[in-house]
């Protein structure tokens, strides 16, 4: 296979990780067993590993662990790395950063990059007004912060969110998440004032977009009423939730209930966003114009940074000192966030998102139609999914998902599990991932079921 991602210089990228998958020990190999033994004497098991191999190095759609086994990362640290592994410009960007200044604090002495990701913000999110973005460390805190605002400007503390919603791991967040095991279960008290409302899932409830969104709005009116509402949070493209794609009309009529009812309407596009699906927000395929949107996942290319960026008018309604944090917009993730803009600017990665799908959703549809347990096949861009279901059904087979993944694992190829009910293998590769390495991951999959 060619390695179609070899630098022309070698400066910051790594040329010794041939764009192709090997694996030459068992998984997990020698080394990462021993960092497994070590990590489990010093890690709590609250945080557990997917696939416990341990990474040395990436570069491009390629992960490589300590034993020297080399993945086809579809995975991409759950959407993270979309511009790819250690691009070029990224770790130039932030090598530089850290040869000047790792950190003052924007709210003591601030900074350039701060501004600039802000300028960026203001111009790729969707909507033609004047916008503000305040930098956060993380999407929860992001989900957070959003709430905050959108309470402050409104005067009301109503927060709806919809049902499969995925917002983060925080005290909040934990409240807004439809699924309790394993994110909050024993974790509470919980915060309060936060109503989930059904929502659009074609797959299974059936219903188009006007029907599924008059249950939202029937449903919240009733729970709650628009009145005490502050803001209703959504994922565009559900994400954890197993990349539930709405039906035509849903998310618009949403946002037009929450502007005549003055609910502010929060995009979390965390997930769904820059350049994912192919725009830089999801938020465009719908046609949506969200007063306050979420980013942080891929945004600095791997490094910690999350922003709720939205009309200048409800971000200014937070006093002064009432946002920020001690590391919030720090200097070098976002030195790092605006050579990943300028990427996706000059390289036209928002095509190669098309381009995934039109080589990836046509193998999956080919799958579908060979293994009937696969139900489902739907997403946009290099944002795809497959559910899993009993043959002949619509009831979910989580153990066909972890018998998949694990499988593709021992071949080589990293993919990740999603779904409320954990029956749902997701794609979220690289946007540098090339169509041979997809066709070759696809491939893995396909004989991965037929050996099930
Ligand atoms: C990952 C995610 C979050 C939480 O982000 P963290 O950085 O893990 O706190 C929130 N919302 C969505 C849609 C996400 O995918």
């Amino acid at each position: 296979m060619t390695d179609t991602l070899a630098p022309a210089s070698g400066t910051a990228q790594d040329p010794e990780i041939p764009q192709e998958r090997s694996i030459v020990t068992a998984i997990p190999g020698p080394k990462s067993q021993e960092l497994h033994e070590r990590r489990k004497a010093v890690v709590p098991v609250g945080v557990h590993s997917a696939l416990p191999v341990y990474i040395e190095r990436a570069h491009g759609a390629i992960v490589v662990d300590v034993d020297g086994n080399r993945f086809i990362d579809l995975g991409g640290g759950i959407g993270v790395t979309t511009v790819g592994h250690t691009v070029d410009t990224v770790v130039d960007a932030a090598r530089e950063q850290l040869g000047q200044v790792f950190h003052t604090l924007f709210t003591i002495t601030p900074y350039e990059s701060y501004v600039r990701v802000a300028e960026k913000l203001a111009e790729h999110t969707p909507g033609d007004f004047a916008k503000k973005t305040v930098l956060v460390n993380s999407g929860a805190e992001a989900v957070e912060n959003g709430v905050k605002i959108a309470r402050k400007h409104t005067g009301r503390n109503g927060v709806a969110v919809l049902d499969h919603a995925y917002h983060g791991r925080t005290n909040l967040t934990m409240a807004m998440n439809y699924k309790a095991a394993p994110y909050a279960t024993g974790f509470g008290p919980f915060a309060g004032d936060v109503y989930r409302a059904p929502n659009s899932y074609p797959y299974h409830d059936g219903l188009t977009g006007e029907q599924a969104a008059a249950r939202t709005i029937g449903y919240l009116e009733k729970t709650v009423g628009a009145s005490d509402l502050a803001c209703l949070v959504v994922e565009p493209v559900q994400g954890e939730g197993g990349f539930i794609v709405p039906a035509d009309g849903y998310l618009p009529a949403l946002q037009e209930w929450c502007t005549a009812n003055g609910v502010v309407f929060i995009a979390d596009e965390i997930q769904s966003g820059m350049a994912r699906t192919g725009a830089w927000f999801a938020s465009e395929h719908f046609g949506l114009v969200p007063d306050l949107v979420l980013s942080a996942k891929g945004i600095a290319g791997g490094l910690p940074l999350a922003g709720v960026t939205g009309r200048a008018e409800i971000m200014d309604s937070a006093q002064p000192g009432g946002l920020g944090g001690t590391f919030g917009g720090n200097p070098v993730a976002a030195a790092a966030s605006v050579a990943v803009f300028e990427h996706i600017e000059t390289t036209g990665l928002l095509a190669e998102a098309a381009r995934i799908e039109s080589t990836l959703r046509p193998e999956l549809e080919r799958l579908r139609s060979k293994h009937d347990i696969i139900g489902d096949v739907r997403g946009i861009g290099a944002m795809l999914a497959i559910e899993l279901v009993q043959p002949g059904t619509h009831e979910p087979n989580p153990e066909a998902v972890n018998a998949i993944s694990a499988a593709a694992a021992q071949r080589g190829v990293i993919v990740l599990t999603a779904g409320t009910y954990g029956n749902v293998l997701r794609f979220l590769p690289s946007l540098a991932i090339s169509d041979e390495l997809l066709l070759d991951a696809v491939g893995v999959l396909d004989e991965a079921f037929s050996a099930l």
